[in-house]
């Protein structure tokens, strides 16, 4: 199969993910920042795998506005992802080499925040490799927006003027989320994803971003 583009995940795929207690704790601050002391299911709901339902019902529990409280909460989160990108604790894979060499037109659409994405391209010098990226606005609305909904994707295969795409991810979500698109997958199983069984499946399975030369 040949494709006219490669949309990418980032977390996971092209950086590495950010340490868990350190978005733990920026979601923490985000809690304090509005006079509330967070219990351990408030944390767990407003982290990675937030739902807009999930969202509204922790800020309904305490009274705290949800656009406003997730503001702070995606805001927090680009603070402190920026600080390790620049200590270097958010690198770069290696095999990244790999997409940069890749002769078509790529993208990203990922979850985390656009502020995030944009500064990850700026600081790796990824700019010229990419021509279109999309990560989320710091609104609810973005979080409804976020994979397996189609929509990012969506928005990214009309800048690059194909449906042709094949998506490459570290996620069920993203499996999904390429289906959802009705374009293909590639799941990448890196270390962190040695033992995920994901209830999808995607077009293709790969442990290096390498194995998308002699795909695509
Ligand atoms: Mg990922």
């Amino acid at each position: 199969m040949s494709y006219d583009a490669v949309v990418f995940d980032n977390d996971g795929v092209l950086t590495e993910i950010t340490d868990w207690a350190v978005l733990r704790g920026a979601a923490a601050d985000a809690f304090a920042s509005f006079d509330v002391d967070p219990s351990d299911d408030d944390l767990r709901t407003v982290l990675s795998h937030v739902t807009v339902d999930g969202l509204e019902a922790v800020c309904a529990r305490h009274g705290i506005d949800p656009e406003a409280f997730w503001y702070r909460r995606d805001t927090n989160y680009a603070d402190v992802q920026r600080r390790e990108i620049r200590d270097g604790r958010k690198p770069l894979y290696d095999d990244v080499d790999a997409v940069r060499a890749l002769d078509l037109p790529k993208g990203i659409v990922s979850s985390n925040q656009h502020a995030t994405v944009e500064y990850i391209l700026s600081h790796y010098g990824l700019h010229d490799h990419f021509e279109t990226y999309y990560g989320r606005q710091p609104t609810v609305e973005d979080v409804r927006r976020k994979k397996p909904d189609a929509h990012f994707i969506d928005r990214a295969l009309v800048d690059l003027g194909t449906r042709n795409a094949l998506y490459v991810g570290d996620s069920e979500s993203d499996v999904e989320a390429a289906h959802n698109a009705g374009i293909d997958s590639a799941f990448l199983r890196r270390p962190h994803r040695a033992d995920a069984v994901l209830s999808t499946d995607p077009t293709y399975e790969f442990e290096t971003l390498a194995a998308l030369t002699e795909l695509v």
